[in-house]
């Protein structure tokens, strides 16, 4: 039983049954009752899924642009995390009304970064309801290489992709919890949280480099705290260490600009451990133009993280680092 009208059938038609890349690996998309796909024998298939409901994981009013595009790059994220090449994508959206405009900006934003990635939309739902999208994205990996949570040990020395921190002042601008006196700061911080970038050819690049690897959904500190639990150790990080990028300094100072590092959210940043013996050849990659990798800490044995910051070491704790609690 449809739960929209024919003539919204038809905008779906018209704006995702043809979004994104073009792949020969699709040979049913949009239009039956499933997609028929053709799989290499010799990939493994990584398959991830994530939801933004408005008002949750988005400002009520976000810009549709930027909803678009952070409901697959949430999602590519993840395959980066997993060092999966992007391949196929299911795309259910719950909308409160068939609004075309929306619709039109909506598709293009997220067609743009499909086409990027070499991502096929190749089926989906479409519901009336709360605004809520669920992505799916399926990517490809050579058997075996998979990137996973679990493999990082003591010794092995941590770095994280780009400057985490901005998306979490992005949003706290975008809500007007924070004012930022530079305007140009203030833009670039929003648009760090509006339209994140899914660091995939770092995760492909990872692939029989990193030992471990997450990406940052949730903040800097929780995460690495998955890893470490997966990998069975903890992490020492240096606070100094952290990549704070200009225009957050610019924005909430350098010691603020830490907090945010470590505890805000959607980054879609990679955390990831590199063994000591492979440090020679992530130096090498680094200097060949891996994109804005730091080393930031390494694994200890033990459990838990902790941060050290002009010789004092504080230890997280779930919400934040004791050090920052007011
Ligand atoms: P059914 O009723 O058989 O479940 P639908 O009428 O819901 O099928 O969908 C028809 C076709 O349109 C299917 O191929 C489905 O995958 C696709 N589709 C529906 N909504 C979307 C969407 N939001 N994005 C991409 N494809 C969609
Ligand atoms: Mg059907």
């Amino acid at each position: 039983m449809p739960v929209v009208a024919r003539s919204e059938f038809e905008l779906i038609g018209k704006y995702f049954a043809r979004l994104g890349a073009e792949r020969s690996d699709v040979r049913i998309g949009v239009g039956d009752d499933g997609a028929v796909l053709v799989p290499h024998a010799s990939r493994e298939l990584v398959v991830v899924t994530d939801t933004l409901v408005e008002g949750v994981h988005f400002p009520v009013d976000s810009a549709a642009t930027s909803i678009g595009h952070r409901a697959f790059a949430v999602n590519l994220s993840d395959l980066a995390a997993m060092g999966a090449e992007p391949a196929w994508g299911l795309l259910a959206l719950t909308l409160p009304r068939a609004d075309e405009d929306w619709l039109e900006q909506f598709a293009r934003a997220a067609g743009d970064l499909c086409r990027r990635h070499g991502v096929a939309l190749v089926g989906g739902d479409t519901t009336r309801g709360p605004l809520t999208i669920t992505v799916t994205l399926m990517g490809l990996v050579p058997i075996g290489v998979a990137l996973e949570r679990g493999g990082g040990q003591p010794g092995d020395a941590i770095f994280v992709s780009g400057s985490p921190g901005d998306a979490a002042a992005g949003l706290a601008l975008e809500q007007n919890r924070l004012h930022v006196a530079d305007a140009m700061s203030a833009q670039i911080l929003r648009d760090r949280f509006l339209f994140p970038t899914p660091r995939c050819e770092l995760g492909l690049a990872l692939r029989g480099l990193a030992s471990a690897c997450i990406d940052v959904s949730d903040g800097l500190g929780g995460d690495l705290e998955k890893l470490c639990a997966a990998s069975g150790c903890g992490a020492e990080v240096d606070a100094a260490a952290l990549p704070i990028s200009e225009p957050l300094a610019k924005a909430v100072g350098r010691e603020l600009a830490r907090e945010y590092a470590l505890t805000g959210g959607d980054d879609y940043e990679l955390i990831f451990t590199v063994p000591l013996a492979r440090l020679g050849a992530m130096n090498a990659a680094i200097a060949r133009g891996l994109g804005p990798v730091t080393r930031i800490g390494s694994l200890v044995s033990g459990n838990g993280v902790r941060v050290s910051t002009r010789g004092a070491v504080m230890q997280f704790s779930g919400a934040g680092f004791d050090h920052f609690a007011r």
